[in-house]
């Protein structure tokens, strides 16, 4: 059998996949709309045009209701719910997570979803918070494990997702992870991580993502269960998520809160609306403020921005600009600049997936110089094999003759020979005037580099640069 997820692009460690389920191909990443069975403030037959390609919807909702149950049982689920496409289908975890209960237990929900025709269905994991005792995370790890293996079991044509769990503890995750993926499931949704989200913890929620991540295979689709800020997106592909889900763009429609991808607006405090999306451009803000479809116009905008910000995040992984997006996106809030900041520990990992670009490094700001492309080029220093008179300089010295090696230096790779000048990514953009970061950067390639090479006789001119301790260091060793 073909493997039903197929990567076709790549950009750090995110991906442009197709998802194969019988309701039609899904291009990834991608968001699944959450429709309410219930109560639809857009109809699930309109989400097409907003860039929807597959849903997600509540079958636990349905099973508990007898009368949606029971069309569910007749119709089917995408005739009951009104979606033609791809639906997916949760079990019921989350109200387990609230209420502390639920009336149906593992075998009955599975079946419930295999028999009414959901794509991908969800056993009932056990959606543990975080910070946890860890006794607990990993009590309820075991059930989880448990009841995944049980839905297998059960699981004829539909697609089954296996729910990695393990709060916030990076070693259950990653451990959660790697067991269910000796399993044959088709998606791993990373679950429980909304309140995280909710308290801003972004920094946690990407120590979460690489945990999982590392314990699965790199070619399985991967499902940011409860993600649906815009402003996050791109961050969370680049550590290679595929799915999202939004239940946001109705939930903050409903509290008056307007989303961009610099963060969320109270509508009462908008004296303009800084977008052009069909209700945007319909309305000013005091048309908008004082509507009676105040809500559904919010959820309406809410999702035309959501998914144009896939499409951004998408166009990013072809062109292979997806890190600049990223940290772009993640100026739009303190904490989420952290998470950049702790994406970063991890740029080693994100280099092996980082596929080799052709397209131009644009530095924008210090935590650029710590770029899965920098941590590459750092590791290729030892390939540079060097040997005689070795000139690194800033700008033309006139005396390049003199050397049998001429490198340039700049930050934040540090010294690379002169004929690699045109290409990626020395072909970089930078600022003329480098920050901190960048040159301490470069110096510790430098200084590698002489280590390196200690049979070389080094030239450095560096003259024009700001003042910076690692300079002494090298002068030391150059004197030394
Ligand atoms: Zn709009």
């Amino acid at each position: 059998m073909p493997p039903i997820f197929e990567i076709t692009h790549k950009a750090c460690a995110g991906r442009i996949g197709r998802l194969e389920t019988r309701h039609g191909i899904v291009e990834t990443p991608t968001i699944m709309p959450v429709v309410n069975p219930n109560i639809q403030t857009i109809k699930p037959s309109e989400l097409r045009k907003f860039g929807a390609e597959i849903i997600i919807t509540n079958s636990y909702i349905i099973y508990r209701k007898p009368e949606l149950r029971e069309r569910a049982r007749s119709e089917g689920l995408h005739s009951l719910i009104g979606f033609d496409g791809p639906i997916m289908t949760d079990s019921g975890s989350f109200q387990l997570s609230v209420y502390g209960e639920v009336e149906v237990n593992n075998v009955e929900i599975v079946q419930f979803q295999q028999e009414i025709g959901s794509d991908i269905g969800v056993p009932l994991d056990i959606p543990t918070p975080p910070d946890v005792q860890r006794a607990r995370a990993e009590e309820e790890l075991g059930i989880t494990y448990t009841r995944a293996k049980e839905a297998l079991g059960l699981k004829k044509d539909m697609l089954l997702a296996a729910p990695v769990q393990g709060s916030t503890y990076p070693d259950l995750r990653e451990r959660a992870a790697h067991e269910l993926s000796q399993l044959d499931f088709d998606v791993y949704p990373l679950g429980a991580v909304v309140p995280l989200m909710e308290s801003y913890r972004y920094s946690d929620l990407v120590d979460v993502i690489v945990a999982s991540k590392k314990g699965l295979s790199p070619a399985a689709p991967v499902h940011l269960f409860g993600a649906g800020h815009p402003m996050m997106f791109s961050l969370a592909v680049a550590l290679g998520c595929d799915l999202f889900d939004s239940a946001s763009y109705a939930l903050y429609a409903k509290d008056g809160r307007y989303m961009t991808v610099r963060g969320t607006y109270h509508v009462d405090n908008l004296q303009y609306l800084p977008c052009s999306c069909p209700v945007c451009i319909s309305h000013d803000a005091g048309e908008l403020i004082k509507s009676e479809n105040r809500e559904e116009l919010l959820a309406r905008h809410n999702l035309y921005v959501t998914f144009e910000e896939i499409r951004e995040v998408k166009q990013a992984i072809k062109e292979g600009s997806l890190w600049e997006l990223v940290e772009q996106r993640c100026r739009a809030h303190p904490q989420l600049l952290n998470g950049l900041k702790r994406a970063l520990h991890y740029s080693d990992w994100i280099e092996q997936f980082q596929p080799v670009s052709n397209s131009t490094f644009f530095y924008s700001g210090p935590e650029s110089a710590l770029r899965p492309e920098v941590v590459r080029y750092r590791k290729k220093l030892k390939n540079l094999k060097l040997g005689g008179r070795v000139l690194i300089r800033m700008r033309r010295t006139g005396n390049e003759d003199d050397f049998d090696w001429v490198l340039d230096f700049k930050p934040p790779f540090g010294p690379y020979p002169i004929e690699l000048k045109e290409t990626h990514p020395f072909n970089a953009e930078t600022t003329d005037e480098p920050d901190y970061e960048s040159l301490t950067a470069a110096l510790q390639n430098t200084l590698e580099l002489m280590e390196l090479n200690p049979d070389s006789e080094f030239t450095l001119v560096l003259d024009d640069l700001p003042e910076h301790p690692l300079m002494k260091e090298i002068k030391n060793y150059h004197n030394a």
